[in-house]
């Protein structure tokens, strides 16, 4: 009787994950600049060499139903009338709490077996910002940069201080055992191997062995998550959340918790989310960067999204940007073979997809 049960409710949730779901595998990923729908949110789970191949169907069905869930839960709170910044950090808190992403609970280790988690927030009606980074024990450092913006008169708070102000203003705390999963010390005990036997790349065998979360460890920078969100007051909200770089040394940080490389916000413009290697997207200052494409160059967000994912190509540099402005457009755009990223629209209509 349990049984029967379990395979219909396993049946129910299969048949709306593919009406409700579309995920696309061989189709160009991104939408184009005649696409009239009006989106309300738009997300990312990384990007990176995600490929078929390293996949198993259980891993792209986990990885769909996380993304449906976080856009659920984003679009549950726009629909209720709350604020973009709620509805970002709805998104944000269950991809952070699943053990998929690069975010949270999922974050990669350090070169020193420790977790050093970044995020930032941006509001696009004020242009108030919030951002942490380094920080070792917030459940949710997107909650952690919300505090920031919204307790405090800065912007940015790192380690120790950071950890002692999130705590004090209601964020959850957690031991460092928390943020372990075998999957991430196998990686990074792969990684500082590899970096032991001075190997610059990988080859084909060892991309094939050392597949993690449908990424290989030659993407040992990506995996971070982030969101936009539009709410009925037509005001937009960005934030994204990371575990950095596996095997990342000297408290190094990356892009994701700095405001205009990482994350950018303006309702004159867009909401912006980067995912990819961060050292380039400081330099290209990315997520401003396409902000001021659309601002001053008159470009389409998807034709701004563009541009900045090909300078970042020029400078060497991979990875994605995700877009919304207050028209309910979208872009997702990347240059590497797949980019976790989801959709929903005003009607609620979610759509996900994973490779290019
Ligand atoms: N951009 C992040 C960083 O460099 C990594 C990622 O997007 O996965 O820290």
């Amino acid at each position: 009787m349990k049984n029967s049960i379990k395979k219909i409710a396993f049946a129910l949730s299969c048949s709306w994950v593919m009406v409700s779901c579309n995920t696309e595998t061989n189709t160009k990923a991104t939408t184009t600049d005649a696409d009239t729908t009006k989106y309300v949110m738009v997300i990312h789970g990384g990007a990176g060499t995600i490929e078929k191949s390293l996949m198993t169907p259980e891993k792209e069905k986990a990885y769909t139903a996380a993304l449906t869930e976080a856009l659920q839960a984003g679009y549950d709170l726009i629909k209720a009338g709350k604020t973009s910044v709620e509805a970002v950090q709805a998104a944000v808190n269950v991809m952070e709490n699943s053990p998929l992403f690069n975010a949270g609970k999922g974050a990669v280790f350090t070169n020193a077996g420790k977790n050093e988690l970044d995020a930032s927030i941006m509001d696009g009606a004020t242009l108030k910002a919030g951002a942490v980074a380094g920080v070792t024990n917030i459940k949710n450092p997107i909650n952690a940069a919300i505090a920031v913006m919204e307790k405090s008169e800065h912007v940015m708070m790192v380690g120790k201080g950071a950890e002692q102000f999130a705590a004090g203003n209601g964020c959850d705390t957690v031991p460092q055992s928390y943020f372990f999963t075998q999957e991430r010390w196998d990686q990074l005990q792969r990684t500082i191997q590899q970096e032991e036997n001075g190997r610059a790349a990988f080859n084909e065998a060892d991309v094939k062995k050392s597949k993690i979360s449908g990424i290989s460890d030659l993407d040992k920078k990506f995996g971070t998550v982030g969101a936009v969100a539009l709410d009925a007051k037509g005001n937009l909200a960005a934030g994204t959340s990371t575990g950095g770089m596996t095997n990342k040394k000297y408290g190094r940080v990356g892009d994701s918790p700095i405001i205009g490389a990482g994350t950018y916000c303006n309702n004159a413009t867009a909401g912006i989310s980067c995912t990819g290697w961060g050292e380039y997207y400081i330099r290209e200052v990315a997520a401003n960067r396409m902000s001021s494409l659309i601002e001053l160059k008159n470009l389409s967000i998807k034709e701004a999204a563009k541009q900045v994912i090909e300078e970042i190509g020029k400078l060497g540099g991979d990875g994605g940007i995700i877009g919304l402005n207050k028209e309910g457009q979208i872009a997702m755009e990347f240059n590497t073979s797949g980019m976790y990223r989801g959709t929903v629209d005003k009607n609620g209509k979610i759509s996900i997809q994973i490779y290019k």
